[in-house]
């Protein structure tokens, strides 16, 4: 077992309220490319030009077809991996409680996590600009783009796009949390979009420990995290998860989960 892997099982393994801040990353080995990085969204596609809120006011239908439509591909096929499994075993052992999450594919509740905040909104759903109306995005059809509502209004995915804010009770619930838990894991982002990077920074002034798994060092790897993983989240977290095992074990002297 390598030395960091152990460090952060053994903090784990005494935590009884941890709370994750997953990104993009976490959900790479599932199929979805993150937004920056290698292999990254905006490689190809300019963000201010089609994931801001003032472009699909002005063109909905080319957000649609640009962004809105391949994002809808991608997380249709979609499956849990063992990044988002091991976090819901990590809650199962009743050491994490929430996880907060930037990613709008829904996979962690797929995975069987109770208690997750979609601080950035989901896919799932459809939203009418007029009426405020909330659509399973499933229901909603997309033969003309971009969809409308049965008011009229242009329907628009649930998420936070750039340019937007952060709902209160979601970031006044994650700031909270941040403030309160013993250990912060951040898995797969790059921290760089606010407020949500932030929030390990809140969670260490607090006294939590921090522990980051990403596939490259990140503004938070140095001078925030505790312990940093360098690797693929699936791979890392479930080797992990089997270090955190081991050490109840041997603190506990049975297996009690
Ligand atoms: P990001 O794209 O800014 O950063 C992703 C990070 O994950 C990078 O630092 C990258 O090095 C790392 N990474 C890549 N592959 C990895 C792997 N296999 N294991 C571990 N780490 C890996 O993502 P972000 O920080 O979440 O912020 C950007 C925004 O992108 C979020 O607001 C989110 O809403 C949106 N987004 C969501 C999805 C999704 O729902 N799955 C996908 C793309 C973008
Ligand atoms: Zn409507």
């Amino acid at each position: 077992m390598t030395q960091p892997i152990q460090q952060a099982a053994v903090t784990l393994a005494a935590c009884r309220s941890v709370v994750a801040l997953t990104g993009a990353g976490i959900s790479v080995e599932s199929g979805i490319p993150p937004f920056r990085g290698k292999g990254g969204l905006w490689e190809k596609i300019d963000p201010i030009k089609y994931a801001h809120i003032d472009a699909y006011a002005q063109d909905p239908e080319a957000v649609w077809r640009v962004l809105f439509m391949k994002l809808k591909d991608v997380l249709g096929k979609a499956r849990p991996n063992a990044g988002h499994n091991g976090l819901y075993h990590l809650e199962q052992m009743g050491i994490l409680k929430t996880i907060i999450t930037q990613n709008i594919d829904g996979l962690h509740q797929q995975a069987g996590s109770r208690d997750v905040i979609e601080f950035h909104g989901t896919f799932a759903f459809q939203r009418c600009m007029s009426c405020g109306q909330k659509l399973d995005s499933k229901q909603v059809t997309l033969e003309t783009l971009p969809p409308r509502c049965a008011c009229g209004g242009v329907l628009r995915p649930d998420v936070i796009m750039f340019g937007e804010i952060i709902p209160m009770h979601d970031l006044q619930r994650s700031q909270m949390l941040a403030a309160t838990c013993d250990a912060m894991l951040v898995v797969g982002t790059s921290a760089t979009v606010q407020p949500a990077a932030y929030l390990p920074v809140i969670a260490k002034r607090s006294g939590a420990a921090i522990v980051e798994i990403n596939a490259e060092p990140t503004p938070l790897t140095v001078d925030i995290s505790d312990v940093a993983l360098i690797g693929k989240a699936g791979k890392i977290m479930g080797e992990l998860v089997a270090a955190v095992k081991q050490v109840r074990m041997e603190t506990h002297g049975a297996n009690d989960f």
